[in-house]
């Protein structure tokens, strides 16, 4: 019987993961993507001898017997726990002198966080209980929430009662809010700076959380190797890949996507289409704004309410025997960028991987905090080359300043690269210049779809897109519930993992 073919628009890890189940399924996938490799966002490069990673800092899902570890290990992103690498902490933040650590271990955490501020000890005491609370609660991924049965949801349901507190005061709640009830100004630093932009107090709670568990390591190598493991096992599978392959629209006859067309006019049919790049891009771009996704695009017609992360990244090479905790946090003089104002620069030596060292030197990255809301003002400079250019090593150049001045110990720092919000737009067509999805905020706690638009037939919305606040392992997710969701339809049984119980869709 012939398999029925399964278009996928983009391989970062979405595609990547779409594609290998859609093989092990018995559907046949055509994977396109614009760039000559694989990964999207998921990426790394070569500058001046160094290898630069443009992602991984951190992959939720590495601890053993989890779910999504056996996910992560079905499409081969890390096939063995001895590729991990686990830090001992979460992140170090220094607040006039005072150091303030998220440990991995718990107790050491509190530990130290009441010598630093005996007077906190009651809320110290609360919060690193509900960093433990969120450790017990592992997210069904096996199946998408509408084809979880209702026994099961009730089940879940029941397990999630006992932390429900603390979810609910939680997710309602800033970091700011939360950060207020402590009296030292160091830890009132620590708890605002460790989540991105305007994250609720859930999400960063959440995040240590994994840490904690060790289940938020890095695979060895980092980005690329991990998407190139995967890309070996989607072709080993029988899927095809095309690589260069820029789609410009999905071919669509009488309300059924049948294919897709590509920017050089070629048309690839299929029966399926599953696009699994930046939404709005799909719904303006590829659908020709003809099919409408109101909820999606209340969020990305607001920037200011609803806040997606994004950065300038830059890289520079450093003396590998560094003493720097990893990451770490510290105030510094303001400057400008795109219109914010930066006080404080996170900062991450690579010296814990020998895969970014060259001779006695290591790469450190730093991540300039912006977000969907500057994006106009870096797509508007984006258009004179010249200043452009000028601007980000400006830019380099002063957060390279600060650094030196912190550490006046650290020898040579040499810029080896920048990238910005139009980067990321430019590499993969995030339409807002943003490398992740929504945030959950006090405001909106919540944002995940099911990929389906009205009146169009076998087509899927996959990617980080399709659930807040996006990332490494929702993408993998959706790139799995999409196939899931076409299996469902075709009546073919599902198998999420190898290691675990069949499950039927
Ligand atoms: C600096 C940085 C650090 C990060 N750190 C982490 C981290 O530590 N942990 C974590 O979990 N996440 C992290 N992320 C986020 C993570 O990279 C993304 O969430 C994830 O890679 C998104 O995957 P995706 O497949 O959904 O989308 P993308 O990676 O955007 O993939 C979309 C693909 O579609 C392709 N495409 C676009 N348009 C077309 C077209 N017209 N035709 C064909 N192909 C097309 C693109 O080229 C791309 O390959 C980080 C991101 C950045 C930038």
């Amino acid at each position: 019987m012939q398999r029925k073919q399964i278009v996928i628009i983009g391989a970062g890890v979405a595609g990547l993961s779409a594609g290998i189940y859609a093989e092990q399924h018995g559907l046949h996938a055509i994977l396109l993507e614009k760039n000559p490799s694989v990964g999207g966002m998921c990426t790394g490069w070569y500058r001046k001898g160094f290898y630069l990673d443009g992602c991984v800092h951190w992959l939720t899902g590495t601890k053993e017997g989890t779910l999504l570890n056996e996910m992560w290990k079905n499409v081969d992103a890390f096939s063995s726990q001895d590729d991990i690498i686990y830090l001992p902490s979460w992140g170090t933040f220094e607040y006039e002198g005072t150091r303030v650590t998220l440990w991995r271990d718990l107790k050491r955490a509190e530990r130290e966080w009441k010598e630093i501020s005996p007077v906190d000890s009651k809320m110290i005491h609360k919060f690193f209980k509900m960093v433990s609370d969120f450790t017990k609660v592992e997210l069904p991924l096996d199946l998408p929430l509408s084809m979880i049965p209702l026994n099961r949801k009730i089940g879940l349901g029941l397990k999630v009662l006992s932390v429900w507190p603390s979810y609910l005061k939680t997710m309602t709640q800033t970091c700011e809010q939360f950060a207020a009830k402590f009296k030292s100004p160091a830890i009132r630093f620590a708890l605002t700076k460790a989540q991105i932009g305007e994250g609720n107090l859930f999400s960063m709670i959440y995040s240590y959380a994994t840490v904690v568990m060790g289940d938020g390591g890095i695979p060895k190598g980092a980005s690329k190797p991990m998407v190139e493991r995967m890309k070996e096992k989607f072709i080993a599978l029988g899927g095809t890949l095309k690589l260069n392959a820029n789609v410009d629209s999905v071919a669509i006859k009488n309300g059924v996507a049948k294919g897709v067309k590509l920017i050089n006019g070629q048309i690839i049919s299929g029966d399926y289409v599953v696009s699994c790049l930046d939404t709005n891009y799909t719904i303006k771009r590829l659908l020709r704004d003809q099919y409408k996704f109101p909820s999606f695009q209340k969020r990305f017609d607001d920037p200011v309410r609803h806040q997606a992360p994004s950065c300038v990244l830059m890289h520079f090479a450093i003396n590998k025997d560094n003493n720097l905790p990893i990451p770490y946090t510290f105030e510094c003089e303001p400057f400008s960028v795109g219109g914010v104002s930066i006080k404080h620069l996170t900062i991450r030596s690579y010296s814990y991987d020998e895969s970014f060292s060259r001779g006695d030197k290591t790469v450190l990255s730093v991540m300039v905090d912006q977000s969907n809301v500057e994006y106009p003002y870096w797509r508007k400079l984006s258009k004179n080359r010249e200043l452009y250019l000028k601007i980000k090593q400006e830019i380099a150049q002063e957060v390279r300043n600060r650094i030196i001045n912190k550490f006046p110990d650290l020898g040579e720092l040499d810029v080896l690269d920048v990238s910005t919000p139009y980067t990321f737009n430019h590499y993969v067509n995030t339409s807002n210049g943003v490398y992740m999805s929504f945030l959950f905020t006090h405001r909106d706690p919540m944002f995940a779809h099911s990929g389906l638009l009205r009146g169009l037939k076998n087509f899927y919305l996959s990617g980080q897109w399709m659930q807040g606040p996006g990332g490494l392992p929702i993408a993998m997710t959706q790139g799995k519930f999409a196939i899931q969701r076409i299996c469902k339809k075709e009546k073919l049984s599902f198998i999420f993992s190898p290691v675990r119980q069949k499950t039927k869709a």
